[in-house]
């Protein structure tokens, strides 16, 4: 067991934005979080981060090395910083001067995005596209044992897409488990992988494929 949610609700005012979720992930699972938009999602990935304190409700997680992509919403830069500014503070413990070490291996995931030749420009010179890669490696570097991703490709082209699912296939393969938050399950590779789909409730949790079978039923 790597994470344990029971009875987590949120409330702003007068909204609920999620009313009694539990779920519970095992160590090497793939989870995907599903819902329309408002449904919640965000405001659970939130409180999983511990940026947003529950109305009610624990989590229990067995692991503090957490990567997190949080949603691109027009990030604006309202500071000048580098890309590789930017992913050095993805590494957990950050001292005044890059190590050696941390720099080749920022420098090997520019490589492997595609994006070595961005690494000194200002993050608010790049596209949509070219910063979302920024933001998964800041992500990655700490080699997180959960890596929790908030629509992660919503910037990316289709083909980069393809890339982005293959790697996270290969890490979950190696063990690190995933919470992947999208709004539908169109072209998704689902073998072995779990869903949660919530509209300020749970409204199933368990197997992809289980989940597919209930859903080809109704339609
Ligand atoms: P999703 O990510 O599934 O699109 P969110 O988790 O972002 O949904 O939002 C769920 C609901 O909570 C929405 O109705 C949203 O407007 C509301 N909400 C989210 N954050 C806040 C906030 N800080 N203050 C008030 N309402 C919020
Ligand atoms: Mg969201």
């Amino acid at each position: 067991m790597i994470a344990q949610i029971n009875n987590i609700s949120v409330r702003f005012d007068q909204i609920t934005a999620l009313e009694n979720i539990s779920f519970s992930l095992n160590k090497g699972d793939f989870l995907y979080v599903l819902g329309p938009n408002g449904a919640g999602k965000s405001t659970l990935i939130k409180v999983l981060t511990r940026s947003l304190k529950p109305s009610s409700g624990t989590i229990m997680l067995t692991t503090n090395k957490l990567g997190f992509l949080p949603q691109m919403l027009n990030r604006k830069q309202n500071f000048p910083i580098t890309v590789i500014e930017t992913i050095y503070t993805g590494f957990d413990k950050q001292k005044l001067i890059m190590s050696k070490e941390e720099k080749l291996i920022i420098f090997k995931w520019l490589e492997k995005m595609g994006i070595s030749h961005l690494a000194k420009n200002m993050m608010h010179t790049l596209s949509g596209g070219e910063q979302q890669r920024v933001y998964l490696i800041r992500a990655l570097v700490s080699n997180p044992e959960l890596l929790i991703l908030d629509e992660p490709t919503s910037a990316l082209d289709p083909d980069f897409r393809k890339a982005f699912h293959d790697l996270l296939n290969d890490l979950n393969a190696k063990g690190v488990t995933i919470i992947f938050v999208t709004h539908d399950l169109h072209n998704m590779d689902t073998v072995n992988k779990k869903v949660l789909h919530i509209d300020k409730n749970v409204l199933y949790f368990g197997l992809c494929s289980n989940y597919q079978k209930e859903v080809s039923h109704h339609v």
